[in-house]
């Protein structure tokens, strides 16, 4: 089972990886962007460890993370982050432990939120191509009867190879896609803040 503990272990590394990786992540945000995500997402990150603290369950958890981020994040990625937890919060029913499969639907449910939000797609350059392979591999490899353990590695490394893939992509969503064409050969920073989230998950199973 998946506990609070575990998700709050999840939120802080996952800001951790965020607070080091800013500088890069507003670097990939420079050329087909305006040079913030990196900001954006360690403002909404930073703020998020501390508003969770006092949470005793798992939507709980995650909705107070929406919750900061949308507040916090502005932009284009704030209300798509925040979306997708707060989604992923509400498809959860105020447990203090959820099944791994459980867990899968949910995120599926805060992802199929944020598409529709985004007006987006797999293949448009965005935070959905890492995501989307993601939360793919995780349910296929529960399905299979994978530890959950094993399953979240192999969901870390589709979500990386996901994020990997945006690099030869057109942007067709957000700021990216003003530049058209020349978004060609640089790596998208929401698919590349995305394939964080599930590193961190990795790491704190
Ligand atoms: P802004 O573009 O407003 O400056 P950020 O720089 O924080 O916001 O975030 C940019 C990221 O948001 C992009 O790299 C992309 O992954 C994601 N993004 C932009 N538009 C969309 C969309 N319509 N759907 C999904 N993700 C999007
Ligand atoms: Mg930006």
């Amino acid at each position: 089972m998946i506990k609070t503990a575990l998700v709050q272990a999840w939120m802080k590394r996952y800001a951790e990886i965020i607070a080091d990786k800013a500088d890069y992540l507003t670097e990939l945000d420079s050329p087909i962007g305006d040079a913030d995500h990196g900001a954006n997402m360690h403002r909404g990150m930073s703020a998020a460890v501390p508003a969770i603290e006092d949470e005793s369950t798992i939507d709980g958890m995650l909705k107070k993370v929406g919750m900061t981020i949308l507040s916090k994040v502005g932009g284009t990625s704030g209300p798509l982050y925040g979306t997708l937890f707060m989604k992923t919060a509400a498809a959860l029913d105020g447990d203090t432990e959820v099944s791994p499969s459980q867990f899968v639907a949910a995120l599926r449910e805060g992802l199929n939120s944020l598409v529709l939000r985004g007006k987006t797609d797999l293949g448009d350059k965005t935070m959905v191509d890492a995501i989307s392979p993601a939360v793919n591999e995780l349910r296929d490899q529960l399905e299979a009867g994978a530890e959950f353990p094993d399953a979240v590695r192999a969901a870390a490394k589709a979500a990386d190879e996901g994020r990997e893939a945006t690099t030869d992509m057109v942007a067709k969503k957000g700021r990216a896609s003003y530049v058209g064409e020349r978004s060609v050969g640089h790596t998208d920073p929401g698919a590349t803040s995305s394939a964080y989230l599930f590193q961190a998950l990795a790491e704190v199973v």
